[in-house]
């Protein structure tokens, strides 16, 4: 039976010996910190998640895809040396009836190794195209280490608290979180009130998808959209960083619906939550058919950034305000995702932060 050690795949991103890589992958064309673009970097995440779990799949079923189902949090531990190489180093943790959940260690060898962070894919085998396409039962792994077991089991964990998480969103408030959003509306009662209003925080695009952006067939790949919706998430997010917003985490990305040739996609990204130094801002994009006649949420995203200084020291950012009934679900739904997050240590507090930078 295959283990996981043997579903081991590596890519290396050569940036201290390919200068024009190291330019595709700069923010800025000067030497600052934290200059790496994280949307980038998310695309070659879902590449590499894919070519993972393809590798597995088309063992036993040759004319089979995979394609992303969701994207679990990923928390930024350090931020990119642009001198250094980047290591992608992915293994299957687990195999469903037919998902597979991948795990991507991205480090930067050297002495001291820094690691930028552990991210783990949902993807699922599917073959056929189009209507026809179905799901397909795959093998399971041989999981005989104690790590392999761990990360089996933690790999079903996660699963488990996300769909906890969603029952949640489906509860009334607890009493404190009643507390916060009322507190946050009588607020806004205030005739002097000058807060910003989460209702303005929002930066919208527009695009139509071509063959040039083709992956499986006839889909998109998945990578593009999310680095597109990242990248707007920063713009919108400037709205209320009064200094500098750099990645802090993936909360969770979803992906609904394939988006296909011809659809036009509508980006919708809203800063939804802020608390201390973080900003967390929801990203959707909707689907619209080339014949116009279906219309379906493709992917939500929500991304947390950190506001820092020039030396990435955290920086308080101000409070928003939600206003109607949906802003407050999104706020708790942020406020909670950022609660899980930091009670897995996975999001910068004061001290963490400020070790980003650290080599
Ligand atoms: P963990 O998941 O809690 O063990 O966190 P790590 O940061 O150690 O690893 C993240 C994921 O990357 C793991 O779940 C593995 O799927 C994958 N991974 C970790 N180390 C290696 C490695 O040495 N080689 C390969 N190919 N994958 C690795």
């Amino acid at each position: 039976m295959i283990r996981p050690i043997d579903t081991s795949f590596t890519k290396i991103l050569p940036l201290s010996s390919d200068e024009a890589l190291q330019r595709r992958f700069m923010i800025l064309d000067e030497t600052i910190q934290a200059n790496m673009r994280f949307g980038l970097l998310l695309e070659v995440l879902d590449k590499v998640a894919e070519e993972t779990a393809l590798c597995y799949v088309n063992r036993f079923f040759p004319e089979a895809r995979v394609v992303t189902a969701a994207i679990d949090n990923i928390a930024i531990r350090h931020v990119t040396d642009m001198t250094r190489d980047v290591h992608f180093n992915a293994r299957i943790n687990h195999v469903g009836r037919s998902s597979l959940e991948i795990g991507i260690r991205v480090e930067q060898p050297g002495d001291p190794v820094r690691h930028i962070a552990s991210c783990y894919f949902t993807m699922v085998a599917r073959s056929g195209v189009g209507e026809g396409a179905t799901s397909v039962v795959l093998p399971g792994l041989e999981y005989r280490e104690e790590i392999e077991k761990q990360r089996a089991a933690k790999a079903l964990k996660r699963r488990e608290e996300y769909k906890q998480q969603q029952a949640l969103l489906r509860e009334p408030p607890s009493r404190d979180e009643f507390e916060m959003l009322t507190e946050l509306h009588a607020a806004q009662d205030n005739p002097d009130f000058k807060g910003l209003l989460a209702g303005q925080l929002t930066a919208g695009a527009w695009e139509r998808m071509y063959p040039e952006q083709e992956n499986v067939p006839k889909k998109i790949f998945g990578g593009y959209l999310i680095r597109r919706a990242y990248e707007l998430s920063s713009i919108c997010c400037e709205q209320v960083a009064p200094n500098r917003p750099i990645p802090a985490a993936v909360n969770r990305i979803n992906f609904f619906h394939p988006v296909r040739m011809g659809d036009k996609l509508h980006y919708t990204t809203r800063v939804v939550y802020t608390n201390g130094s973080l900003i967390c801002v929801e990203a959707n994009i909707e689907r619209i058919s080339r014949d116009r006649t279906t219309k379906a949420l493709s992917n939500s995203c929500l991304f947390t950034f950190v506001n820092v200084d020039d030396q990435l020291q955290p920086q308080p950012v101000p409070q928003v305000y939600p206003t109607n009934y949906g802003e407050d679900a999104r706020y708790l739904a942020a406020h909670r995702s950022c609660q899980a997050l930091s009670n897995h240590r996975q999001l910068p507090g004061p001290v963490t932060a400020a070790e980003l930078s650290e080599d």
